[in-house]
């Protein structure tokens, strides 16, 4: 079906003119509103203004212009339809092929400064946003033809060659410029709501900050990556949805390279695997059962990181997910296939690591990019909502700790503390984590107290066959009281990382000072649920 007639109606008039012009040359008619038609006709083309087109003039201001049956009429009609073509024969109706529409610029006008309410309202635009889901929804079959429809001067190239090449757009171009539309008009409409619920919102109590960086109401793009067979329960749905705004190097760039289908729960998995081992600067191994990490260890290179953290707890990393954040090499993968493990990632594979892995066919190797990236917002389903925080970005440098007690760590107690406080970031809380020599020596996570963790934490330790004579321990939130200091003493621990800030800060601090314990604060927790 050739292109009959276009309807142009455009603020952001940058390359309409030329594009107008090589529509005239292809035969296309031209209609246009007010100020376009203007634009066009000065250049010395030939376009129909809609208000002569419709019989009907632009009133209220320019509010209703092209809000008219001849305009609708000819956007929304099937093309496959005999009877759809009849009515706008009866009704003098023609088709409208191709519509070009920009909105009017409302994000720009509500950005200065001196924007009053009025030139808010009235950079509302209704007629554009009208066209644009019209023809949007008609953009038809591959088979029956449809209407094409462009909000972006960066597309009109496009849509020429496909004129060129196919005599119409093709179906793939009118379908992918559809969607583009929907997705511009839900952030415009977007855009309006959050102006609007921001002048209803009361405002916060002077005393207490308001904390909420996002703009109270929120419109998030998101596709869908993937489908599974089931959820955390084999009775329950689920897929996998990729959130539109994120940049690369978060879990959702992955490329699987092999093994079976990815599940729900090897999703989630991987996610806090890949959280944690992206936070290492040296070669890092981070093996994850049950979004808690089972055993975490740096070394030379990935091999060794892989066999400190697979000591940690051996039985629990049977069947877990493995991360680096190192290139795997033949020798990794070769320890790595020696074990049960369900998914593998690291930024990139050599030759040699995925000859030795396909040997091991059901092991899902995923290549994911380190990046820098992290998510905007974190979010947790509540019922009826969503909560919303910043992701826990806060690294405490070493320079910032403080000492609390008559004992100083030594250098090497520093680095596993250091270390210790790093991994029980990514632990569940209540977290306890015993660390020496760059390596996890026992995790206790997701207790409801603290004393639990430490005595979980520790039997752990005993029963991987690993002493906890002189190792370093970090708690992920202040020790309330002094039993579970005493407890990771007892273990063999000499010096402890914690934020501090307990009212009983003092009872603790003592506690480690008749141990002989050396203890620094860090001033921040770091809880995760
Ligand atoms: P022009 O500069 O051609 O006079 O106006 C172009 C703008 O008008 C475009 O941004 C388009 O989205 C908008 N527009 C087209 N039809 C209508 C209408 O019926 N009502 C309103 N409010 N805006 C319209």
């Amino acid at each position: 079906m050739t292109l009959q007639r276009a309807l142009i109606s455009v603020s952001d008039k940058a390359g309409i003119v030329d594009f107008a012009r090589a529509l005239a040359a292809r035969d296309v008619q031209l209609l246009s509103t007010g100020g376009t038609a203007k634009l066009l006709a000065d250049n010395g083309l030939t376009v129909q203004e809609v208000a002569d087109y419709t019989g009907s003039p632009e009133i209220l201001d320019g509010r209703v212009k092209t809000l008219h049956p001849k305009v609708h009429g000819g956007l929304l009609a099937r093309r496959d339809s005999d009877e759809h073509m009849r009515t706008l024969e009866e009704r003098g109706i023609g088709r409208i092929d191709l519509l070009v529409v920009n909105l009017y610029p409302f994000r720009q006008a509500i950005a200065k400064p001196d924007c009053t309410f009025e030139d808010a309202i009235e950079n509302i635009d209704i007629g554009g946003p009208a066209m644009l889901r019209a023809a949007a929804k008609n953009h038809g079959t591959e088979a029956g033809g449809g209407v094409t429809v462009v909000i972006d001067p960066s597309d009109y190239s496009r849509v020429l060659s496909d004129i060129d090449n196919h005599g119409a757009p093709a179906y793939a171009l009118r379908l992918e410029l559809a969607a583009k539309v929907y997705a511009h008009t839900a952030a415009y409409d977007g855009a309006i709501a959050n102006y609007l619920t921001s002048l209803t919102s009361a405002p916060a109590p002077a005393e207490v900050p308001a904390r909420d960086p996002w703009p109270g109401v929120m419109t998030i793009q998101m596709r869908r990556q993937q489908t599974m067979r089931y959820g955390e329960n084999p009775h329950q749905g689920a897929a996998f949805y990729t959130d539109l705004s994120v940049g690369s190097g978060l879990l959702a760039n992955y490329r699987q390279l092999q093994g079976k289908e990815l599940s729900f729960n090897n999703i989630a998995d991987a996610d806090a695997a890949w959280e944690c081992v992206r936070s290492f600067e040296a070669p890092a191994c981070v093996i994850v059962k049950h979004a808690n990490p089972c055993g975490v260890a740096i070394g030379a290179n990935a091999a060794e990181a892989y066999q400190k953290a697979f000591k940690t707890d051996p039985t629990s990393a049977f069947g877990g997910i493995i991360a680096f954040n190192r290139p795997v090499d033949a020798a990794t993968a070769e320890a790595v296939s020696q074990q049960f493990v369900e998914v593998l990632l690291a930024p990139a594979y050599d030759g040699g690591a995925l000859e030795v892995l396909a040997a091991k066919k059901n092991v899902r190797v995923l290549e994911v990019p380190l990046g820098s990236a992290v998510n905007p917002q974190d979010a947790k389903r509540v019922g009826g909502g969503w909560l919303l925080q910043d992701p826990d970005n806060f690294n405490v440098s070493a320079d910032a700790l403080k000492v609390v007690t008559e004992q100083q760590p030594t250098e090497a107690q520093m680095q596993d503390l250091m270390f210790a406080w790093k991994v029980a970031k990514y632990v569940k809380s209540n977290a306890i984590v015993f660390t020496g020599n760059g390596m996890t020596l026992g995790v206790g996570a997701g207790q409801m107290s603290r004393i639990d963790s430490a005595r979980i934490a520790s039997i752990k330790a005993e029963n991987a066959g690993l002493t906890l004579q002189g190792s370093a321990v970090a708690s992920d939130a202040f020790f309330p009281f002094r039993d579970g200091l005493d407890v990771v003493a007892d273990a063999g621990a000499t010096c402890v990382i914690q934020p501090g800030g307990s009212v009983r800060d003092d009872e603790v601090i003592g506690a480690a000072n008749e141990r002989g314990l050396a203890m620094v604060f860090t001033g921040h927790r770091h809880f995760r649920h």
